[in-house]
């Protein structure tokens, strides 16, 4: 599932959106001010499968 991550142009807030289809044409709200001046900065697939770097150094 791609996320997709916005950012606000007016209160500089960033936020990220669960999409399922590419249904990212219409400008998002933000969730902070409720503008629509929002733009896509990023995306990225959740479903890459298991991250090759574990932090479970806790001990030794
Ligand atoms: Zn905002």
């Amino acid at each position: 599932m791609p996320i997709f991550e916005y950012h606000c142009n007016k209160c500089e807030t960033k936020f990220e959106v669960l999409q399922r289809t590419n249904d990212t044409k219409k400008p998002l709200e933000c969730p902070n001010c409720g503008t629509q001046d929002t733009k896509k900065r990023f995306s990225a697939f959740a479903a890459m499968g298991t991250p090759k770097e574990t932090t479970q150094d806790s001990g030794t």
